[in-house]
């Protein structure tokens, strides 16, 4: 298949190495000098699109998303699939597809997890949201990008879920790690209270697979002084969006709104940003009730 590839960043460039590398013609173009193996460049996102069947972007956010989407709809070809993969607001996921599919293209919103090691071993997840017609042209791309795809329903889905998931991740990292500091201070040995939680019901995602206490649990960022992994800054990039869709969509969300208060201290205002998220453990250590 003939792929136009746009915004070839950390995730983006490993992901279309991938395509290129299962026997995709690709041709890419980002606004940064970029050199991406097997990848032919264009000299602007038109001409990256121009003759795809299926155009991937991979970009910032969703201001960036429209200003590319304004560019390249109109360029592109008749039933070619436009596959957005960057982590937007529900809204634009939801502009951008009824843009493109007002000009006759099959558009999907398929953000991903999984990061820079998922990207560039080819084992992301993807959420997708679109037509099952669209679903199905992506599906092939998905499978040598990633190892699971899930299509979530019509347009905006995709990213309904990624956010609503990462709202939720916020909050039981921060649950996590308070409760850590809390451990502490009551005097419990660290590795007893992963044992527990492990295993009873105060167990998630973030004390299991990602514990923030270093030493203890399997190997994560905190063992590698909170290098992240996924940075602060991306979480509260999340946790913003899902507060703009619950603001548009008249969700009351208190934690998902008090988890995106502390990132944003965090990253903003203390030493937050370029390290872990799970680096909120050592934030609270420092700090009392006052
Ligand atoms: P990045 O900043 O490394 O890459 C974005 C790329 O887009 C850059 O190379 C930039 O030059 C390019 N770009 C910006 N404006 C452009 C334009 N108008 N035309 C063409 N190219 C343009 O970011 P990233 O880490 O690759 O993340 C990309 C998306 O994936 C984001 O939406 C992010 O939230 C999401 N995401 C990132 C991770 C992660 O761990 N990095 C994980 C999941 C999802």
């Amino acid at each position: 298949m003939k792929i136009g590839f746009i915004g070839l960043g950390n995730m983006g460039a490993p992901m279309a190495a991938n395509l290129a590398k299962a026997g995709h013609t690709v041709t890419g173009f980002d606004m940064a000098p970029i050199q991406v193996d097997g990848v032919t460049m264009a000299s602007s996102a038109t001409g990256a699109a121009r003759e795809a069947d299926i155009v991937i972007t991979m970009l910032p956010n969703g201001a960036i998303l429209h200003s590319v989407a304004e560019e390249i709809i109109p360029a592109m070809q008749q039933g070619a699939a436009f596959i957005d993969c960057s982590t937007v607001d529900v809204d634009s996921a939801r502009q951008v597809a009824a843009q493109a599919a007002q000009a006759g293209l099959m558009p999907v919103d398929a953000p991903v997890s999984g990061g820079v090691g998922g990207a560039a071993a080819g084992t992301l997840t993807f959420m997708a949201g679109g037509s099952v017609e669209a679903f199905e042209k992506a599906a092939p791309l998905f499978e040598i990008m990633g190892q699971k795809a899930v299509h979530c329903g019509e347009a905006g889905a995709g990213q309904a879920a990624k956010i609503c998931n990462n709202m939720i991740l916020g909050v039981t990292m921060i649950a996590t790690c308070e409760a850590f500091a809390l451990a502490d201070k009551l005097g419990l040995d660290r590795q007893k209270m992963f044992d527990v939680v492990s295993t009873s019901s105060g167990y998630s995602w973030s004390m299991n697979a990602y514990c923030p206490a270093p030493g203890v649990g399997p190997q994560s960022p905190s063992d590698n002084g909170y290098q992240p992994g996924f940075a602060a800054d991306l979480m509260l990039k999340d946790l913003r969006l899902s507060q703009q869709a619950a603001e548009s969509a008249d969700a009351d969300t208190p934690l998902g709104q008090h988890a995106t208060e502390l990132y944003a201290r965090f990253v903003e205002q203390e030493d937050g940003s370029g390290r872990d998220f799970s680096a909120m453990l050592p934030r609270f250590e420092k700090r009392g009730r006052g």
